[in-house]
């Protein structure tokens, strides 16, 4: 599990798996002979993302950013994307219970980000996996998400958070709250028109998990969107605005779909290129 302290805090890395996307859809306009200098694709043309989840422990809290797809996907959603589900045993390898987490934050609703936010039990009822924890997730998200356009219905499972919302569990934020001291949450528009980041801040630096606006190490430069993006002229606008506080301010990016970099300093060369440069 890579890990780093960021002021007080502690920042560990934890993956629910990887799983296949098709190339094309992964990097939008971008023509395939220049994404495919970045990252291989294999015959069918898939490449393969990461689920990165974000463990801060503050010293106080123990916070997890994001919980990967978990293990309650239809068997027609199984087949496009398998379910790796690695989540949790990963957190017990790295001594890390259910029961320790305080406080859970997604940034958006796609399956692929809230997975684990449940399981269902014995029973098949749904319950929350982290049966202490605060949840918490975008108001204009969820409102969202309860009617989805045709175009990504798919990609949101009620069961992940309605529950949650209805049991009073999850609180929904407007954006710009601060969850706890040192850890508070931005909306930036494009890949859904309420996903939020969440920024960490802690002596003095700063780290940032910007979940689906910067989805990898690959995606850097300020075009190179994802087709899954609702609006991609505005990726660009909040890619722009993350990018003058975050260059100007050394922030870290932590990446949510990148199969190999959690986290890593973004910078612009000389010429004006995106550079990723080592943690
Ligand atoms: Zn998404």
């Amino acid at each position: 599990m890579p890990s780093l302290a960021l002021g007080d805090f502690e920042l560990t890395g934890f993956s629910d798996g990887t799983y296949p996307l098709d190339g094309g859809a992964f990097f939008g306009v971008i023509p395939k002979v220049m994404w495919s200098r970045q990252v291989t694709a294999d015959e069918k043309n898939y490449v393969w993302a990461g689920l990165n989840s974000l463990l801060i422990r503050t010293g106080k809290q123990t916070v997890l950013v994001e919980t990967g797809m978990g293990n309650k996907l239809s068997e027609r959603m199984v087949k496009f994307y398998g379910q790796p589900a690695n989540l949790l045993s990963n957190l017990a390898a790295g001594g890390v219970s259910p029961e320790d987490i305080d406080i859970v934050v997604n940034s958006h609703l796609h399956f692929d980000h809230c997975g684990w936010n449940t399981v269902r039990d014995k029973n098949g009822k749904i319950v929350p996996t982290f049966p202490r924890a605060k949840y918490y997730a975008p108001e204009g998200e969820w409102q969202y998400a309860r009617r989805p356009s045709e175009r990504d219905a798919i990609s949101y499972i009620p069961d992940n958070y309605d529950p949650l919302v209805q049991s009073g569990r999850m609180t929904l934020l407007k954006g710009g709250e601060e969850i706890v001291p040192g850890i508070s949450v931005r909306t930036f528009p494009g890949h859904t028109a309420h996903m939020q980041g969440v920024v960490v801040q802690s002596g003095g630096r700063t780290a940032c998990y910007i979940s689906d606006l910067i989805p990898t190490t690959a995606h850097i430069e300020i075009t190179w969107g994802m087709a899954f993006d609702l609006f991609p002229l505005q990726t660009i606008e909040s890619k722009k605005q993350y990018y003058a506080k975050s260059i100007a301010e050394n922030w870290l990016t932590v990446f949510t779909h990148d199969p190999k970099v959690p986290w890593a300093h973004v910078e612009k060369d000389e010429l004006g290129k995106m550079v990723v440069k080592p943690a």
